[in-house]
């Protein structure tokens, strides 16, 4: 059964989109935890960092690449932002398709409770 975030992708569900390109695409999370929060999505439905293999090594390093990018676009050069990937039960995933949060606008608080 296709993922929520597949279905983002597919514009069956709506999302506020901020970036896209062939392999990625960038949306606003829906319960946003700072100023910006967005999400980092391959279009390649992985479920997460514990399913990738060696051949995804590109694709990983794109959505880092893409991070960068729209991290520019949203005017957190300059102040720095976090990146995060929640991975499994522990780790506080909650949607099976791997996703990078970018979080933005505000000093984040370490270590993550
Ligand atoms: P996780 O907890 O798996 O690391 O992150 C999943 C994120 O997806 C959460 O921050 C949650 O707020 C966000 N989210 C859940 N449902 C939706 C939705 O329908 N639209 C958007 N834009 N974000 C969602």
């Amino acid at each position: 059964m296709a993922t929520l975030f597949e279905k983002i992708i597919a514009r069956e569900i709506p999302a506020d989109i901020v970036y896209e390109d062939e392999r990625a695409l960038v949306f606003r999370d829906i319960n946003p935890q700072a100023p910006t929060h967005v999400l980092i999505i391959p279009k390649r439905p992985i479920p997460g960092i514990r399913a990738v293999a060696a051949d995804d090594a590109v694709l990983l390093g794109h959505l880092l690449v893409v991070a960068r990018k729209v991290a520019e676009q949203e005017g957190l050069s300059e102040g720095g932002f976090r990146l995060a990937i929640n991975d499994g039960r522990d780790g506080g995933q909650t949607v099976d398709h791997l996703h990078i949060h970018l979080l933005g606008g505000r000093a984040l608080g370490w270590p993550p409770g």
